[in-house]
């Protein structure tokens, strides 16, 4: 992330300038040109920024009209921001496992769980991987729900050559520093095809107000604010190349990991991953993560307990061993580290680390 900040220095430092020249801090002309500019970019009509990627959930759920006592079906192999989005609506997370090689949402496992009170189901383009989308869509056309993406994790990411973003009828996004495209502060945005979907966030967004003081709706205060809208402007322009940088590293350790006996990342032909995590599986998981930091690698666990075993969920009782696939994912998961500032050289003596552990 300094890094990220050390090499834009001057453009982040001139956006911001321009921003304070200007006077206006909310909605107003580097909000207006990053939503038009993001919106091309993950190939969908409308962008609307917003806080953070929590609140581009929950307002993409209040917009597609979820409430109290519906159902909303998450993959149980997730950050658990995906379940809290729809149960502060009111709504119940249904957690439907992954596919064991590329850790999203199971497509063929998700019909066995829709009943009456399903209303869509809200896929996770886990770990910049994207979902299934073409079995997902047949099931909700067949079932008659609608898809909302969690593309947190993946801005860029491409299935069968289309952006994440404009998948499905509605898409929430987070800029959290760490993320592919990051703010330097929290920040957010939703993207859609669908007028009247982009039109519902943008008036929910702030205060449930077109004009001010003329209050349509039970809004509440969610706006990507102008400096970090100038800042998301410079660090869009270099998102290509840095994903591709990104692209680079994977390539290097599948290539420098192929006979290393952990279970490495699986690519399915139609998805363009952007490579958020590089996430490889170990049984010897604990162990290989303390022989790493005993190399100086910092390696991070993404994530250590499920949002169904946490205390937060302990209301939908919930044993160990009740989503056995995701569980198991938990205990054996760690990620190597990666990024567009990982030099080839960092990449290399990481895979040596990991050798070395073997050995
Ligand atoms: C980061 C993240 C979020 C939440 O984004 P914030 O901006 O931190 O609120 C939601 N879903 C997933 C999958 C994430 O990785």
């Amino acid at each position: 992330m300094q890094a990220a900040t050390r090499e834009l220095r001057e453009e982040i430092d001139e956006a911001i300038a321009r921003v304070l020249d200007s006077g206006y801090y909310l909605l107003g002309k580097e909000l207006e040109a990053f939503e038009r500019e993001f919106a091309e970019y993950s190939g969908a009509k409308h962008c609307i920024g917003v806080g953070n990627g929590l609140e581009a959930l929950i307002l993409s759920l209040k917009a597609l009209g979820v409430r109290a006592g519906d159902e909303v079906i998450v993959p149980s192999n997730t950050y658990i921001a995906t379940w809290l989005a729809v149960s502060y609506c009111g709504a119940r997370p249904v957690p439907v496992e992954p596919d064991e090689r590329t850790y999203n949402i199971d497509p063929e496992k998700i019909e066995a769980a829709v009943t009456k009170h399903t209303r869509g189901i809200l896929p996770v383009h886990l770990y910049g991987q994207p979902a299934d989308i073409g079995r997902i869509k047949e099931i909700a056309a067949k079932r008659d729900l609608w898809i909302l993406e969690d593309a947190a994790q993946a801005h860029g990411a491409r299935y069968k050559g289309k952006p994440a973003g404009g998948l499905g009828n509605i898409a929430g996004w987070s800029f959290y520093p760490g993320k592919n495209l990051g703010a330097l502060g929290d920040g957010g945005a939703v993207t859609t095809n669908s007028d009247d979907l982009a039109d519902r966030v943008r008036v929910l967004r702030n205060y449930g107000s077109r004009i001010k003081y003329l209050n349509e709706v039970k809004g509440v205060n969610s706006r990507l604010d102008e400096i970090q809208a100038a800042i998301l402007r410079v660090k869009l322009r270099r998102l290509d190349n840095w994903n591709a940088r990104r692209r680079a590293i994977a390539a290097q350790y599948h290539e420098g990991l192929q006979h290393s006996g952990l279970v490495l990342p699986y690519v399915p032909e139609w998805a363009e991953p952007v490579h958020h995590l590089f996430v490889v599986r170990s049984k010897r998981r604990d162990a290989l993560r303390a022989h790493l930091e005993k190399s100086g690698i910092g390696a991070l666990i993404h994530y250590p307990i499920p949002p169904h075993l946490q205390n937060a969920y302990k209301d939908m009782a919930m044993r160990p061993g009740s989503l056995p696939i995701s569980e198991r994912i938990h205990e054996e998961v760690l990620s190597l580290p990666i990024g567009p500032h990982l030099s080839e050289t960092q990449a290399a003596t990481v895979i040596r680390a990991i050798e070395e552990f073997r050995a």
